[in-house]
């Protein structure tokens, strides 16, 4: 049986060729509907007291940690995080590949509240990811219809859990509208998502660029904000493989604080909501999606290291969507090292 979450990992770093509902599975990423069993809940394991000093002071700092994954039962995301020693985490609200899921149960909820507070997570230091179909800019009405009711749903889901963003990617036009079309037609979606919801931030992921896929450049994402009514619940996370993909060239301290800077000119840093860190399987400006262990990629670790020495990353979820999620944990060392040096 395939439950929320089972497997995802394989798929995780591929964009859909653009054409909404019907995926093109890549060559050389293994197929997620491998059989997979069920994780096992881990057990808990004791926070440093430094974790709790830092909860507890309400100090900034960084919010480290990983797209974790929810088979089981959303409320193990939680307890998954802390066993990678994460100071934050990302996750699906419902399975990333389906239309539909079945409503959480207050039991769920509610133990998926106990398990955040047990753990010292709040709500900003997580950052839920939309299912990967909805796609905000397509033209066709009906299709746009059935990813507005899932990003509907989804949104439920995270005020259901006391979350307060919501992760998207743009979405593409299909080559069937232009892209400023396309901007505005996420831009009203959004604006009739937030006009049926409270609570909940829509933060518009920057893509690679595959295919028709909107938000490859900041001027795209600059569009998309522009035509939301309101600007304090709207957010952009930067992932820095599809930033690489997409031709930012961030391989260099200059070279990552440079884009940053132009971020920052065209959209704004406040609207920075979080980030994915992830090295690159392909090259620069490949326009391909396809995510790397940190250091062992296009990318490579400098960037990494530059992330972890900035101000202007704490208090926004930085969480990895890098492959292999046997070293998660010493990836999540290695850059608590960095912001330590
Ligand atoms: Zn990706
Ligand atoms: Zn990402």
């Amino acid at each position: 049986m395939l439950v929320a979450g089972g497997c995802w990992l394989g798929r995780m770093g591929d964009e859909s060729d653009g054409i909404d509902g019907k995926y093109v599975w890549k060559r050389g990423v293994t197929p997620y509907l491998i059989p997979h069993p069920p994780h096992p809940a881990p057990a808990p394991a004791p926070r440093t007291f430094e974790f709790w000093f830092w909860i507890v002071s309400g100090v900034s700092m960084y919010y480290i940690g990983a797209h974790v994954s929810v088979s089981g039962g959303v409320f193990n995301a939680p307890l998954r995080a802390r066993e990678l020693d994460a100071s934050g985490f990302a996750m699906f609200v419902k399975n990333q590949r389906q239309w539909v899921a079945k409503p959480y149960t207050a039991e769920e909820i509610e133990e998926f509240k106990l398990n955040m507070a047990s753990c010292g997570f709040t709500a900003g230091q997580v950052l839920p990811h939309a299912g990967y179909l909805i796609n905000l800019a397509n033209p066709d009405d009906e299709a746009h219809a059935k990813s507005m009711a899932s990003l509907m749903d989804e949104i439920q889901r995270c005020e259901q859990l006391g979350l307060t963003m919501l992760n998207l990617h743009p979405g593409s036009h299909l080559r069937k509208i232009t892209v400023a079309e396309g901007c505005d037609r996420v831009a009203s979606s959004i604006n009739t998502a937030l006009s049926q919801s409270s609570g909940v931030k829509i933060v518009i992921e920057n893509t690679a660029g595959t295919g028709g896929n909107l938000g490859s450049n900041f001027e795209e994402i600059k569009a998309i904000i522009d035509g939301v009514d309101d600007k304090s619940r709207v957010g952009v996370c930067i992932d820095t493989m599809h930033s690489f993909g997409a031709g930012y060239d961030i391989r260099t301290r200059d070279g990552f604080l440079s884009v940053m800077d132009h971020f920052d000119g065209v959209v704004g840093m406040d609207y920075l909501s979080g980030m994915h860190l992830n090295d690159s399987m392909v090259e620069l400006n490949a326009r391909r999606d396809r995510h790397e262990s940190l250091g062992k990629g296009f990318l490579g670790i400098e960037v990494f290291k530059v992330i972890m020495q900035d101000e202007r990353f704490k208090n926004i979820p930085l969480a990895l969507e890098t492959p292999n999620e046997a070293i998660w944990k010493q990836e999540i060392a290695l850059l608590r090292e960095f912001s330590r040096s």
